[in-house]
């Protein structure tokens, strides 16, 4: 029904992320985890398929598809993995930052090989003491001739394992607080880059966190994105569609543990018959499904209005976010249960999805702070 209010070329990209998710098995996961990212090949498979410039303008070699065909695209791919899905939205979200509102020069330069897979993106706001909180990030950027000179520390970055292109935010003015905070282009072949080493997390480690330093690193004058007193106000722009796709995600994932249960309580028998038999077993698939269905709506209807750029986007991303990953978390576990040991075999995703569910209540704001969200407008 969604998919249907899209276009075809839309439709084609989210068939393209359904075969993509069929094309890996556990194994490879397996193996992206103890890589601790996506290997490159697969990099390419994704460029091949065109999910690194699904939301990037045409003018810049994108194809400039909405909102909620990237959204789409993040739910089938998850269904696979969303260390995965994360990890390649966020390529295509750096790319497509850059070609939206970096300086023409800077665009041109680093666009086309983002798009070709020859430059990784990954966006930076986070650091050691500074997470929710984001207006008292340290960083440290000050003027210098024509240009800037940025010192400090990001750390928990998707794809910071490899990535080489960053939407970085810094603190232009200590006593500022969040007025202070502007948006640079971070070149990680420039001199004074440092990645430091791979954050190692006990699941979804094929998401690429790390972190990277800068030592009196120089910057252009157009490597700046956002100024100060503007960059905040953009980076809270762009949440409420970052929060509505990772709910996306863990509504495929949810999906692809429903069916993975179902399928095992058809074909093991024990007692006598099929588990599916047993009322309670099914009834945990049966009020899992109405979870998922209540997942989605609330997901597609933040996408939509998203899409539009409608205000209360803000507040329908932040149910949406709360209730999917939440609901993934807690019907994750249920489907573990129901495939009794097997569900604990590293060749069953299930586990994968689990990590990942986690991962889906920190990331682009925590389930608290989406509460915190809920709340201030509630009470407004
Ligand atoms: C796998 C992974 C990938 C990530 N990728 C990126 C990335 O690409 N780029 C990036 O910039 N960051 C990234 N992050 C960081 C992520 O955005 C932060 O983890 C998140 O913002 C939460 O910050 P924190 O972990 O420092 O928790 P803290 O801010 O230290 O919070 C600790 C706990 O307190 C709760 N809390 C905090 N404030 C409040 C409040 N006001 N009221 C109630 N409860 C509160 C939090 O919900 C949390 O449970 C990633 C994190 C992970 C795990």
């Amino acid at each position: 029904m969604f998919d249907d209010e899209l276009s075809a070329d839309e439709r084609l990209l989210i068939e393209a992320a359904r075969c993509f998710a069929q094309a890996y098995g556990p194994q490879d996961i397996a193996a992206w985890e103890a890589a601790g990212r996506i290997p490159h090949d697969v990099l390419m498979q994704a460029k091949r398929c065109g999910f690194l410039r699904t939301q990037v303008p045409t003018a810049c070699g994108g194809h400039g598809y909405g909102y909620r065909c990237k959204m789409r695209m993040t739910e089938e791919l998850a269904k696979f993995s969303m260390a995965a899905a994360f990890s390649i939205v966020n390529l295509q979200n750096a790319a497509a930052k850059l070609a939206n509102d970096a300086h023409p020069n800077a665009a041109k330069a680093l666009v086309p090989r983002m798009l070709a897979g020859e430059r990784f993106g990954a966006t930076a706001l986070t650091e050691a003491h500074a997470g929710s909180d984001f207006s008292s990030i340290a960083m440290r950027a000050e003027r210098s001739g024509d240009g800037w000179r940025l010192n400090g520390e990001k750390c928990w970055i998707t794809n910071a394992a490899y990535a080489d292109v960053f939407v970085c935010y810094a603190q232009t003015d200590t006593s500022a607080g969040w007025r202070g905070i502007a948006c640079f282009l971070i070149d990680a072949t420039r001199p004074g880059f440092t990645r430091t080493a791979p954050i190692d997390v006990f699941g979804g480690k094929a998401i690429g966190t790390g972190g990277f330093k800068l030592t009196d690193f120089h910057l252009p004058d157009e490597y700046l994105i956002h100024p100060a007193g503007e960059a905040f106000k953009y980076a809270l722009g762009s949440i409420n569609g970052a929060r509505t796709y990772v709910a996306a995600m863990c509504c495929g994932m949810l999906d692809d543990a429903l069916q993975t249960a179902r399928t095992y309580l058809q074909e093991r028998t024990a007692f006598g018959g099929p588990l599916l038999n047993r009322q309670g077993l099914r009834w945990t698939l049966a009020d899992m499904a109405t979870e998922l269905e209540a997942a989605r709506l609330l997901t597609y209807r933040a996408a939509r209005l998203v899409e539009e750029g409608a205000k209360e986007a803000v507040l329908a991303a932040a149910h949406a976010k709360k209730y999917a990953a939440r609901v993934a978390q807690s019907r994750l576990l249920d489907c573990i249960q129901l495939l009794g040991a097997n569900g604990m075999r590293t060749d069953c995703r299930l586990g994968h999805h689990l990590a990942c569910a986690k991962i889906a209540g920190y990331v682009d704001g925590s389930t608290e702070i989406q509460n915190e969200r809920i709340a201030a407008l509630l009470l407004d």
